[in-house]
């Protein structure tokens, strides 16, 4: 079954078929830079990471771009707001780059923490002025854009008599403009309340501004995603995602500026949109205050769960269900699923004890006849499964009960010879090896350190002056050696027993 995808413009189930094979654009919305990510940020690049991953192993040459935020994104997504990254630069007396720079790093840790391949290109906002000046200008030229004060505003009304703004969202123009009528109040110099900055002028007292052909400014935030995914993947690309809240305005915008620029593309063919990450029901955001920063809750900091969860359980929990359901964060679902994420791993452990359990090759030279081990469909049923949940527009959680089914067969295999006998060791063999495809390489599911360090080394002391005390000579020359053999040497002082790092 080939892979299918569910596109947020269309809205139905395609099946995926490259623009330009064997090349496979892809582009996702990162983050913006002032802050620690939040759980719910996770979703969105270990979903994509599962699409790149999945992407590759089907042979594509998969071209993935996830830009950073780093200037426009103002405040309430509003064109007026305060922009946050400048923000926190004046009250911190830092360069607004330093800011940017500061979470960026933090942020390719909790990425690279979550098993997150990086993005092929990582581009910045305000490292492509050049290219957002250039879009607006074709836009401005094509009769879709007005300036006003030195500020650029794009011009839905007249864009929606051409093509249909609220294309993407299933929006109505003249809903949407119900909606905004009374805080119009004749203070905006837009000539729409729909209409959104490609440009906003800034004074000399802005920290972040640039020059351009309407005067010092910044761009509108939804500006860089368009340019950048054009300058790196082209006018027209293969996929588009983010999360469910960017769909408007965001993608809405970007798709109105490509659809208005010389590209005269809707950017992307396909848009893809995860559901969101919720807290008793509420979704996670920074602006509701109800957000769990990754690194709290790695280290287990946060005060509404009562522990550390490790980024492979997080992971697991973030993939345990489809990426278009909402999940629910609590203490029970991480619990259950760093319970599923073990029994994954345990799979993973079973594997090589399961190729040990094989006949040796048969030997060859008889090439009559040989009938077909009655347990081979089942097992090949089985393998072939893990596969369907992910063709299924990259169905992880399908894909994950899938492999647990495999998996309580492979343990049956495991303790039961007759039931072994019955499967031919290439299809066994086969078997074992995609479930270790599957859950190293497509979920990027890896094992982690399984002990605390300090612990163990106080256990093997514990065990040394056991071994004293009992005068167990032989074992504590083994406890000695072994220790030895870490850096770690053992020493009786007067005190008890301690340890220092060998300095040979
Ligand atoms: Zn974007």
């Amino acid at each position: 079954m080939p892979l299918s995808l569910y596109n947020t413009l269309t809205r139905k189930k395609e099946e995926f078929q490259p623009l330009r094979p064997p090349v496979v654009g892809l582009y996702l919305c990162g983050p913006t830079v002032y802050n620690d990510a939040h759980l719910g940020n996770a979703r969105g690049p270990v979903v994509f990471d599962v699409l790149t991953r999945y992407l590759r192993h089907l042979g594509h040459l998969v071209r993935y771009v996830r830009n950073i935020t780093d200037v426009g994104h103002l405040q309430g997504d509003a064109d007026d707001g305060e922009d946050p990254v400048a923000r926190a630069a004046r009250a911190q007396q830092l360069e607004p780059m330093q800011v940017a720079q500061y979470y960026t790093t933090r942020y390719r840790h909790n990425m690279a923490a979550l098993g997150c391949l990086p993005p092929d290109i990582e581009p910045q906002a305000s490292g492509h002025i050049t290219e957002q000046i250039q879009l607006v200008e074709e836009i401005l030229a094509n009769g879709f854009a007005y300036e006003i004060n030195g500020s650029v505003y794009f011009d839905v009304p007249r864009y929606n008599e051409q093509y249909r703004y609220g294309q993407l969202s299933n929006r109505v123009v003249e809903e949407l403009l119900a909606g905004t009528r009374d805080n119009l109040a004749g203070q905006s110099e837009k000539r729409s309340p729909l209409d959104f900055a490609l440009w906003k002028s800034a004074g000399p007292t802005h920290l972040m501004r640039w020059p351009s052909p309407w005067g010092p400014g910044f761009p509108g935030w939804h500006l860089e995603c368009s340019a950048m995914s054009r300058k790196y993947l082209g006018p027209e690309f293969d996929i588009h995602g983010g999360g469910l809240d960017l769909m408007f305005p965001h993608h809405e915008c970007e798709m109105a500026q490509s659809q208005a620029s010389d590209s005269h593309t809707p950017e992307a063919r396909i848009w893809l949109h995860n559901n969101m990450l919720t807290v008793n029901g509420a979704k996670m955001s920074k602006s509701l205050g109800n957000f769990i920063t990754l690194d709290d809750l790695f280290a287990g900091t946060t005060g509404s769960l009562s522990q550390a969860y490790s980024p492979m359980t997080v992971r697991f929990f973030l993939l345990q269900a489809h990426y278009r359901s909402p999940v629910d964060l609590s203490d029970d679902a991480l619990q259950a699923a760093r319970k599923g994420y073990r029994k994954l791993m345990n799979g993973l452990r079973l594997l090589p004890k399961l190729q040990a359990l094989l006949p040796g090759a048969a030997p060859g030279g008889d090439e009559g006849e040989i009938p077909t081990p009655p347990g081979d469909a089942e097992v090949q049923k089985l393998t072939a499964d893990l596969f369907a949940g992910l063709d299924d527009d990259l169905n992880t959680a399908r894909c994950i009960a899938s492999l647990f089914n495999l998996l309580r067969k492979l343990n049956t295999l495991a303790t039961t010879p007759a039931a072994l006998a019955s499967v031919s060791p290439a299809v066994l063999t086969e078997a074992a090896a995609t479930y270790a495809t599957v859950v190293t390489e497509l979920l990027g599911l890896r094992d982690e350190p399984r002990a605390n360090a300090e612990e163990l080394l106080s256990l093997t002391l514990a065990f040394y002056t056991e071994a004293k005390t009992a005068k167990a000579y032989d074992k504590v020359d083994q406890i000695r050696a072994a220790l030895k053999g870490q850096g770690i040497v053992i020493k009786d002082t007067k005190a008890g027993v301690e340890w220092a790092y060998s300095e040979e």
